[in-house]
């Protein structure tokens, strides 16, 4: 088991493990649909390590991420939004409202997504 952050969202949600909660999971990637979603799709993928975030990252952080991005483009397929088009956002820090202090990635799409604000 990674580390366990006690008071982190993400960690809690990772270590209770709810049957059917995780659209995908793998013995490093978890995902699962976001509480209060901003698109028809919206799916945050999280990765196991409690890492702060994007500008948390390791020297060898392209590893994670890199999986954090191909899990996001597998469930994309899967969801038939793979080709009509998603979009993946990393929110890193204060200026970016970024609320859960555990990196993940959200993944949009289902409908016509608005312009980038
Ligand atoms: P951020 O703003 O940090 O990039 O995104 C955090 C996201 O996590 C938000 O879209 C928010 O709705 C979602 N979120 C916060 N707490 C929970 C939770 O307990 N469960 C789930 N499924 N999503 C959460
Ligand atoms: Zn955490």
């Amino acid at each position: 088991m990674p580390e366990y952050v006690v008071d982190c969202a993400f960690c809690r949600i990772i270590k209770e493990f709810e049957p059917g909660r995780f659209r995908y999971q793998d013995e490093d990637v978890v995902a699962f649909d976001d509480i209060n979603p901003k698109a028809r799709i919206h799916i945050l993928i999280v990765p196991k390590e409690h890492v702060h975030s994007v500008a948390d990252l390791p020297e060898n952080g392209g590893e994670i991420a890199g999986k954090l991005i191909m899990a996001a483009k597998n469930l994309a397929d899967e969801l038939n939004i793979g080709r009509s088009g998603f979009r993946l956002v990393f929110n890193s820090g204060k200026d970016s409202g970024a609320e859960v202090d555990h990196i993940h990635l959200h993944l949009l799409g289902g409908e016509k997504l608005g312009p980038m604000g």
